[in-house]
């Protein structure tokens, strides 16, 4: 009950526009029945291949499109049923920092005035307020106060991520979202900007739902770890746990492609076998089993239900975590 954040069901189809397949009835089916929960101050992270669904997922925690099917809830409340002073305050509570700080700040505004746009779009700031709040800012993600009056052309790619993490922080929101908010930058910037990330959340007590297909850089930061695949979770675990030892073998595919000591330096493109099949005609059964080491012949027929195993950890797997009969009562606690 006590979630920040509470996801149920969520589920995302694109239609495809006509004339691009034939087949009318095709959709994208780009987030199929999601759900996870994200408590206050914690990082949740969500990894998976390019096309898997975890930008769309981004998108509609942002309340920037809405859902096919399920919903979302912000302290208990469902963000679909709230008024525009409501969303206001709710998105005032939820930032995002973008994998392409340059395209999404405004080349014309200096650094002061792109970091403190989103509190002047709550309350009217004077000059020496203004000025105060963007050195505060800057202080805080680690860049002098001179740097106020630079624009992001005159700024390094890891300076703009800062500049980018800054505007999120403006409004001390209680949730982040971050999506793949290093992958444009070199490793060694990456780790920096990671550590920065990190240290604001515990200071700061803010929640962080990342989203990477970076499997190093989540080992990194994550408390827990959800798993997609082609729009569905296919695992959600403790960090600890699912690296100690991944249960779906789409986990222990990802992880054994990245056996890299150096943590910042994964980076996983193709990790496993075959490439990932279309989200406009998904395999049936389990979406995995084409690639999938384990397939039987269920897995071609049937989506395997996400399966409580121990300590938290839910796996949707017919092989390694056979559903046995859960009572509805129980089975409705479980996400
Ligand atoms: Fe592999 Fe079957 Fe498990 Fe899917 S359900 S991951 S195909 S064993
Ligand atoms: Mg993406």
């Amino acid at each position: 009950s006590g979630s920040l954040l509470k996801v149920e069901n969520l589920t995302k189809h694109y239609p495809l526009g006509a004339g691009f397949l034939k087949k009318p009835s095709s959709v994208v089916r780009a987030v199929e029945d999601v759900s996870f929960s994200v408590e206050a101050g914690e990082t949740l992270c969500i990894v998976g291949e390019s096309g898997c669904g975890k930008s769309t997922v981004a998108r509609l925690l942002m309340r920037l499109v809405d859902p096919t099917g399920g919903r979302v809830l912000i302290d208990g409340a469902d963000i679909a049923g709230l008024t525009k002073h409501e969303l206001r305050a709710w998105r005032r509570r939820m930032q995002m920092v973008f994998q392409d700080p340059y395209s999404s700040l405004n080349p014309r505004l200096t650094a002061g005035q792109i970091i403190t746009e989103p509190a002047e779009n709550f309350e009217r700031l004077n000059r020496k307020q203004r000025n105060a709040l963007a050195a505060d800012l800057l202080q805080k993600v680690g860049m002098s106060p001179e740097m106020m009056h630079r624009r992001p052309s005159e700024m390094s790619g890891g300076q703009r991520q800062r500049l980018g993490i800054a505007r999120a922080l403006s409004l001390k929101p209680s949730l982040i979202i971050a999506d793949e908010a290093v992958s444009a930058l070199d490793v060694s910037v990456q780790a920096q900007i990671l550590n920065l990330l990190v240290d604001l959340q515990q200071q700061m007590g803010i929640a962080l739902v990342f989203i990477s297909h970076d499997l190093g850089v989540v080992e990194h930061i994550a408390h827990r770890v959800a798993v997609m695949y082609l729009g569905r979770i296919v695992e959600l675990a403790t960090c600890e746990a699912l690296f100690a030892k991944p249960v779906h073998p789409y986990t222990e595919a990802l992880i054994a492609a990245a056996p890299v000591p150096d943590p910042t330096r994964v980076r996983l493109e193709a990790p496993v076998e075959g490439e990932v099949p279309s989200p406009v005609n998904p395999p049936r059964g389990c979406a995995f089993h084409p690639r999938c080491p384990l397939a039987v012949e269920r897995c071609r027929i049937e989506v395997p239900p996400l399966v409580p195993i121990a300590d938290g950890r839910v796996v949707a797997c017919h092989v390694r975590a056979p559903a046995t009969y859960v009572p509805a009562a129980a089975s409705s606690s479980l996400a």
